[in-house]
C-alpha cells in the first residue's frame, strides 16, 4: 500500500473526457426548501438491495421520520416518512430505470414539525461536535447509518452501513469523501459543500472512525474553488485532507476516484474495500453526521433542477417521495424550447419523457438517489445522424474502464452473447464517454446497456 500511495500525486485517471460542465445554470442558487407538497409517494426501494416491506397501513397517521418500510436483510435500507400526514393505500410507481416499485403515498397534514428555514437549519446548520467523533463507538456509527436508512446520495444508492462495517479480511486505511460531482449540470453536492461544510467534515471523521482508517480525504475537482476554500476552512485543526483533483469526467466514479486519490487499482468486478478504501459521497457524509449527532433519519435530499429547458434552475431541499412534476412546477415549469426531461445528468441519467406542459405532472417520485432533474432544450438534444464506424479508436481512448466500446456495441446489435462476455460488457460503468466522443454519432452506451440486459435475460 505504501508504494502505491506514493502514486497519489497523479490525481487523475486514465481515459475520460471534458464535456461542457453546464454547472452555470444552478451553481449560484443557494439551497431552497420546497414548500410542503400536498402528497408524497415514497418508494419502498430506494437503494441497491432488498425491497422493504411496509410497516404502516392505509389511514394511519405518521410523523416525519417514522419508519414506514423495512427489511431484515443486511443489504437494504429502511425508509421513513418524509412529511407528517396520513398514509394512503399502497400503489406502484415506475422509477427512471424502468423498474416498477411499491410506493406508500402520504397525504400531508396541515401541521408539520419543521418547515422552511427551520428545517434547513436542523438538517445542515448549527454547530457540529467535530471534536467528539473520536469518542464515538464505531458500532454505534454503523448502527446509526443503518437506522437512518443512509445510502449513497451520489446516485448509486448503496446502503452506507454496509460500507462502514469493519471487515477483518479487508482492513481499510483510507476513507474518501466523493465531492467530485463530475456529471455535467448537477450542483447539489457543490452547494452542500459550499454552504454547509461542517457536517461534511463531521461525517468524514465519523466514517474514518467507523472503519478505523488512518487517512481521511475529501476529494473535489479543481473547478469548484469556492467549495474547496469552504471545506478547507471547516477541516482546519482536524486530520481531514482536502484533495483537489483534475476536472475530468468521470472523476467521481469510485474506481476512477480511488486511482486518482491513492494510485490503487480496484480489481475488475471488485469494490474499493478490496484495496483498503471506502468511498462515501459528501452529502451522505453530512447525513451521517445528522443521524449520529441529531438522531435523525434520511427524509430529504438536495435535488438540482436545471438545464436550458427549465425556467428557474435551483437546488431544492426536497422531501423524499415528492414527484418530479412538483419540483419542475416549483422551478417555474419548462421553457418553450424544452425537449427532454432526464433523471440525473445527461451522461449517466435516464431520459424520462419529452418536455412539454405535461412535465409538471410527471409522477416519478424523488428517491434517495435522485441527484438532479435536467431539462434539455431542442438545441441540446440535436445531434448529427448516425453514420458507419470509421474505426478512429476515440471510443477506446476515452473509456475509463479500458474496454472496446465499438466491439461491445456491434456485439449488442448482432445479439452475440459470446462477444459481449469476451469483451467484458459487465465492466462497463455506463459513463457515456464513448458515445460522447464518437464522430459517427453511434449510440454506443445505449447499445451497451441493451447488451447488458440481453445477457441478464439469457441467464
Ligand atoms: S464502454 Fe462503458 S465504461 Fe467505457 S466509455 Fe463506454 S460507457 Fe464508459
Ligand atoms: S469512436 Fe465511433 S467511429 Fe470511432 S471507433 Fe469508436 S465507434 Fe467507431
Amino acid at each position: 500500500m505504501s508504494i502505491l500511495s506514493s502514486l497519489s500525486a497523479i490525481h487523475t485517471f486514465v481515459g475520460g473526457i471534458h464535456p461542457p460542465d453546464e454547472k452555470q445554470w444552478a451553481a449560484d442558487s443557494p439551497i431552497e426548501v420546497l414548500p410542503l407538497p400536498g402528497e408524497v409517494r415514497i418508494s419502498l426501494l430506494q437503494h441497491l438491495g432488498v425491497v422493504c416491506e411496509p410497516t404502516v397501513k392505509a389511514r394511519e397517521e405518521v410523523r416525519m421520520g417514522d419508519i414506514i418500510g423495512r427489511s431484515d436483510a443486511f443489504v437494504t435500507a429502511p425508509v421513513h416518512a418524509s412529511i407528517s400526514g396520513t398514509v394512503q393505500r399502497e400503489t406502484v410507481a415506475t422509477l427512471p430505470n424502468g423498474r416498477h416499485v411499491p410506493v406508500i403515498p402520504i397525504k400531508a397534514a396541515a401541521e408539520q414539525e419543521l418547515r422552511g428555514t427551520l428545517l434547513l437549519g436542523e438538517m445542515f446548520g448549527g454547530s457540529w461536535p467535530i471534536g467528539d467523533t473520536e469518542r464515538c463507538d464505531p458500532r454505534d456509527i454503523v448502527q446509526a447509518a443503518r437506522d437512518a436508512g443512509l445510502v449513497g446520495l451520489g446516485g448509486a444508492a448503496f446502503p452506507t452501513h454496509v460500507k462502514l462495517v469493519r471487515n477483518e479480511k479487508f482492513p481499510v486505511d483510507t476513507v474518501i469523501m466523493n465531492g467530485c460531482e463530475c456529471e455535467p449540470y448537477l450542483t447539489a453536492d457543490y452547494r452542500v459543500m459550499l454552504e454547509y461544510p461542517e457536517p461534511v467534515i463531521a461525517g468524514t471523521l465519523l466514517s474514518q472512525r467507523a472503519v478505523g482508517a488512518e487517512r481521511a480525504v475529501v476529494c473535489i475537482e479543481d473547478n469548484k474553488p469556492q467549495a474547496i476554500e469552504s471545506l478547507r476552512k471547516a477541516a482546519e485543526g482536524t486530520a481531514v485532507e482536502v484533495l483537489v483533483l483534475k476536472t475530468k469526467y468521470p472523476q467521481g466514479g469510485e474506481r476512477q476516484l480511488v486511482a486518482a486519490a491513492t494510485g490503487r487499482i480496484v480489481p475488475g468486478g471488485g469494490l474499493p474495500f478490496q484495496v483498503g478504501v471506502v468511498v462515501v459521497n459528501v452529502a451522505t457524509a453530512a447525513a451521517l453526521a445528522r443521524s449520529v449527532f441529531r438522531g435523525k433519519p434520511l427524509t430529504h435530499r438536495v435535488v438540482t433542477v436545471t438545464g436550458a429547458g427549465i425556467r428557474n434552475p435551483k437546488n431544492v431541499l426536497t422531501p423524499l417521495g415528492t414527484t418530479y412534476g412538483e419540483l419542475i412546477r416549483y422551478c417555474g415549469g419548462v421553457t418553450k424550447d424544452a425537449a427532454r426531461v432526464v433523471a440525473g445528468g445527461p451522461m449517466m441519467g435516464f431520459t424520462l419523457s419529452a418536455a412539454d406542459e405535461a412535465s409538471e405532472l410527471i409522477p416519478t417520485p424523488v428517491t434517495k438517489g435522485t441527484s438532479g432533474i435536467t431539462v434539455l432544450s431542442q438545441r441540446d438534444v440535436a445531434r448529427a445522424a448516425e453514420t458507419a464506424c470509421v474505426r478512429c479508436g476515440r471510443c477506446v481512448d476515452v473509456c475509463p474502464m479500458r474496454l472496446v466500446p465499438t466491439r461491445l456495441a456491434m456485439a449488442a446489435r448482432a445479439q452475440s452473447r459470446e462477444v459481449l462476455e469476451h469483451y467484458h460488457v459487465g465492466a462497463c460503468i455506463e459513463c457515456g464517454c464513448c458515445a460522447f466522443t464518437c464522430p459517427a454519432s453511434i449510440p454506443l452506451v445505449q447499445l451497451i446497456r441493451v447488451g447488458k440486459v440481453m445477457l441478464q435475460k439469457k441467464r
